[in-house]
């Protein structure tokens, strides 16, 4: 399969050939007439302009995230309502954890009232919490395999080429460029794949 590009470079030939005389790049200007301190661009808007003509994808592909404001374009989905989600049903294993295991609670919070000293009248109070109870009892390799804990950034989002770059689409056209959730990314390339395959 044909890789992404990393960075366009667009600079024209004559830009770099004013480099070389010592001129402003951009807008052709002499040296002498440079801003302070400015070396090979007479000002930072004509640093700001050559730069324009050097496209990261990593750029390019922030800009996009940013822009159409991390949402799925096929499903919907947003990193915040898939994190509330996963947040809750945490949330609710917790509490179950909780009503089965009464007798590890209570144990638990023996420990810890005996290990606080009364300087910390703060953990006292936490104490009585069951909520924080149950996260000081079990560790959290235990958590993870139970389901309990509430990953921090579950959802990662793909900034895909409508029509593959292998399939002669444009790599740096935001036309041709979309916010796909990772479900539905990774959906829409084992289709792209099978029909490639079966040609
Ligand atoms: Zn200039
Ligand atoms: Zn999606």
């Amino acid at each position: 399969m044909q890789s992404r590009p990393r960075v366009k470079y667009d600079v024209p030939p004559e830009w770099k050939k004013r480099i070389e005389r010592g001129f402003c790049p951009v807008c052709n200007k002499p040296k002498e007439e440079f801003e302070p301190k400015m070396k090979v661009f007479c000002t930072p808007a004509c640093r700001e302009k050559y730069s324009e003509k050097i496209l990261w994808w990593q750029d390019l592909r922030e800009k996009i995230l940013k822009e159409r404001g991390n949402k799925c374009e096929q499903c919907g989905k947003t990193p915040e309502g898939e994190k509330t989600k996963l947040a809750r049903e945490s949330e609710k294993r917790w509490k179950n954890w909780i009503k089965e295991n009464r007798e590890e609670i209570e144990a638990t919070r023996a420990k810890l009232l005996a290990y606080f000293s009364k300087e910390f009248e703060e953990h006292y109070k936490e104490c009585m919490n069951d909520r924080y109870i149950a996260n000081r009892a079990i560790d959290w390799e235990k958590q993870r395999e139970l389901g309990l804990n509430n990953p921090f950034f579950t959802t990662s989002f793909e900034v895909d080429h409508k029509v593959p770059i292998a399939d002669g689409g444009d790599p740096w056209s935001k036309d041709n460029l979309q916010v796909l959730c990772e479900e539905c990314h990774k959906k829409k390339t084992s289709e792209e794949n099978s029909k490639r395959a079966s040609k």
